[in-house]
């Protein structure tokens, strides 16, 4: 088989001045970056004000295994066979991040025949927002030890300082530095470090930003630090919102690309799915259901993390109405959820299957409870077996839900159409009930509880001291009332990575309480989660190339 980036060049691209055209987006209302991408403007949201919204889809998954099971791949690849079956459809993504690009995961376009294109760029640099998204931030950084340094009117506390630096990149290194080393004149010298860009604040807000306005006055409330008095000092109170926005204008307009099948494609923000929601942004979600039937799109991890903070948190704030959820799972990774080593799933195991069949069965619970139609895509891998599908069939079908094998890594929108067809009939027989799971005005640990014991099936949750001390500050800031994000490991229900399949009687320990005022949620921390995460040993950086005549190699 042809590599990724083998068939992403071989595509029969179109302009992208052809796809806006098709989803009717008038001249002044986009803008060309190169032949193959294009900004649109929010203006759009506001032309259609009246326009019904078409259906939205969102893509989820099985808690994945380290390589992740193809959420992205059968995003891209139920888009374009809901296009086949004649259904005017947006794909809708986050972008990547050159982290994983450059360490284990690669790239984010999809995979095989189910990509969005140009992938190199989307990959790499883009239209350059993570750009301006770092730039924003670390303006912001700047601006708050120059006020420390030139008199400090604000009375910031420099031990208090919440407001780290950011790069796109994963370097350990510089997890934890001391800066303002130096004379006099080279600012206040205290401890720092670097999270990578797409666990910056400033992301997430891009991606929950409602308009304009809406980003401005998001930015205006960030916290940064805490005064010697205790009180909170933010962005707004350094008078940074103006000069960030700024450095966001174009960051802000969703970024138009197209799927190897010429399907329009949003790709748009790239918030990380532990510390913050994991989805791509409101404005491109809501222009695509402007614009088209259906808009699919993914949340990050599996969907105790990407599913829950949707529903919760992106849906409840940008008042979405999400149509129908579709559980992407693996054959791998469900007998790896079974109990089976890494090296080994390559072998038949219907009985490892069947166990496993266990965590994907209680995600299918969970998006219940939110009450939108659920359904299984299982995405195909040229190891499965005959004996292992037909369980997993049997076994979704036993529970009631319908279940379809999908080859879109392989054969495109094709391989989606049966998959294409279920959905068309789940929104148009079944109404879904979307609500979120709590209600905003209930305490802190009211809210992470029924997260950790609904979803999770946490048998209860303990805070540590220091998250007790922090949830009596935030809620003495009057900052309580918002919804909770919990950073907790992708791999387990619970917060321990090791710990597979549908676990129960185990304890979460809410380590840290954190709170993005201007995102607008209360960050809760489980387990260790890096914000700053660190190259592997061989990384993905180390197999790439280009030669003389552009050709891109080790790409993926
Ligand atoms: P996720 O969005 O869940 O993280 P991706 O769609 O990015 O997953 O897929 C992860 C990796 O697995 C990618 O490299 C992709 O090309 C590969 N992949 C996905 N589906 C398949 C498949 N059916 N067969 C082979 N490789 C696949
Ligand atoms: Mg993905």
């Amino acid at each position: 088989m042809k590599t990724d980036v083998q068939i992403a060049q071989e595509a029969s691209v179109r302009p992208i001045s052809e796809i806006a055209e098709y989803l009717g987006i008038t001249d002044e209302e986009y803008e060309l970056y190169g032949k193959y991408k294009a900004k649109v403007s929010l203006g759009v949201l506001e032309r259609l004000e009246n326009k019904p919204d078409g259906k939205l889809i969102l893509v989820t998954a099985i808690n994945p295994t380290p390589a992740g099971e193809g959420k992205t791949t059968v995003n891209v690849g139920l888009s374009m066979g809901l296009n086949q079956i004649g259904k005017k459809t947006i794909t809708a993504l986050r972008e990547p991040s050159l982290g994983p690009v450059f360490g284990i995961k690669g790239g984010a376009a999809g995979g095989g025949y189910a990509q969005v294109v140009p992938m190199e760029d989307i990959n790499l640099h883009f239209t350059g927002d993570f750009h301006a998204i770092t730039s924003a931030h670390n303006l912001l950084a700047a601006m708050l030890d120059n006020h420390i340094h030139q008199g400090n009117t604000l009375n910031i506390n420099p031990k208090r300082v919440v407001w780290k630096r950011v790069l796109d990149m994963n370097d350990r290194a510089l997890r934890n530095i001391i800066i303002g080393l130096g004379g006099t004149g080279d600012g206040f010298i205290r401890q720092s470090g670097f999270d990578i860009t797409v666990a910056s604040e400033v992301m997430a807000i891009l991606c929950l930003a409602n308009s304009f306005s809406d980003l401005k006055e998001r930015l205006s409330r960030m916290v940064v630090a805490y005064t010697f008095d205790g009180n909170a000092v933010t962005a707004g109170d350094l008078k940074a919102t103006g000069a960030m926005t700024l450095l966001l204008k174009d960051a802000i307009k969703p970024n138009l690309v197209q799927t190897l099948e010429n399907t329009p494609a949003f790709i748009h923000g790239g918030p990380f799915a532990n510390i913050a929601h994991g989805c791509n942004s409101v404005m491109a979600t809501k222009i695509g259901l402007k614009l088209a039937d259906y808009v699919v799109t993914e949340a990050g991890f599996g969907a105790d993390l990407g599913a829950e903070k949707f529903f919760n948190i992106k849906s409840r704030f940008a008042k979405l109405k999400p149509n129908a959820v579709v559980v992407v799972a693996t054959i791998r990774a469900l007998k790896m959820n079974g109990g089976i080593a890494k090296d080994e799933l390559d072998n038949e195991n219907v009985a490892a299957l069947n166990k496993g069949f266990a965590n994907l069965e209680r995600h299918l619970q969970n998006v219940n409870k939110f009450g939108v139609p659920a359904l299984v895509a299982i995405n195909k891998f040229p190891t499965d077996t005959e004996a292992e599908i037909d369980l997993l069939k049997e076994r979704c079908s036993e529970k009631g839900v319908d279940v379809i094998l999908t080859d879109v890594y392989a054969k495109g929108g094709a391989g989606a159409i049966e998959l294409a067809e279920k959905v068309v009939e789940v929104c148009e027989t079944k109404q879904s009930q979307y609500m979120p799971l709590y209600d905003t005005e209930h305490s802190i640990v009211e809210k992470i509880t029924t997260i950790a014991t609904e979803i999770y099936r946490a048998e209860r949750v303990e805070f540590t001291a220091q998250a007790k001390r922090q949830i009596k500050e935030i809620e003495k800031l009057g900052l309580d009332k918002m919804p909770v994000c919990i950073a907790k490991t992708q791999y387990s229900f619970s917060d321990n990575p090791a710990l597979l399949g549908a676990p129960t009687g185990f304890t979460i320990t809410v380590r840290e309480i954190k709170v993005n005022a201007g995102a607008g949620f209360i960050v809760a921390i489980t387990g260790s989660i890096m914000t700053m995460p660190g190259l592997p040993k061989v990384p993905a950086a180390n197999g790439m190339d280009i030669t003389e005549d552009g050709t891109i190699i080790g790409l993926s």
